[in-house]
């Protein structure tokens, strides 16, 4: 495995940051199984954890007026760095008012921080998106393989229905390609319950 100091990647017309590679899980489908990168990053895996000083400075590196969104993804579970992703967040808006600020997670933030961290969430990011994966704990436990076994399933459903108070979007993803339509139906269902959006994705096939 290749490492490097990659903490900050483009994906179409969005900023993606990378702030660790910690994860609660490990996803069948995960895009961290393809290889070392990314729409053609440099390797997202990285040789150590970036200071909140280095990814501001990753990040100022670019012109912000060209991008619409900054998007916490990386190659792992981005709220392992609650506490640094919310002030990287808004010290970006503080300076860059209409950049909007998205955080894509597994939903885990409150079984990793062993707290109700919903209310920190406000102001810090626009958009939290998500990963539902699948519309029940068994199976969730089947593809993700989460380190809180299938508890983490009713925790992130918990977490998705008390963050959506603090932030202005919530959704849900699924990746289309691992459900049926009859489960479809079913994320669906558990989104409309939880009055928030379901987003589907493609899955990311290994780069030939
Ligand atoms: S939660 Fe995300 S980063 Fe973690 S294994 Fe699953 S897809 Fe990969």
């Amino acid at each position: 495995m290749r490492k490097s100091m990659c903490i900050t990647y483009i994906v179409e017309d969005k900023l993606y940051v990378n702030i660790t590679n910690k994860c609660s899980n490990r996803c069948e489908f995960c895009i961290r199984n393809n290889g070392d990168g990314a729409y053609g990053s440099d390797s997202l895996w990285l040789l150590r954890e970036p200071t909140r000083e280095e990814i501001l400075e990753s990040i100022f590196s670019h012109d912000l007026t060209k991008f619409p969104e900054l998007v916490f993804c990386g190659y792992g579970e981005p709220t392992y760095r609650l506490d640094d992703a919310v002030f990287v967040a808004k010290s970006v808006k503080k300076h860059n008012k209409n950049i909007k600020v998205r955080i894509n997670t597994n939903g885990h933030s409150d079984l990793i921080n062993s707290r109700d961290t919903s209310p920190e969430y406000e102001g810090a990011f626009d958009t939290v998106s998500i990963s539902l994966n699948t519309p029940t704990a068994e199976k969730y436990q089947d593809l993700c393989h989460s380190v809180y076994g299938e508890k983490s399933f009713d925790s992130l459903l918990a977490f998705a229905g008390r963050v959506k108070e603090f932030v202005p979007v919530v959704q849900l993803s699924a990746v289309k390609q691992t459900l049926n339509s009859e489960e479809i139906e079913l994320c669906r269902k558990i989104a409309g319950e939880l009055g928030v959006t379901l987003r589907l994705r493609d899955y990311i096939p290994p780069e030939t």
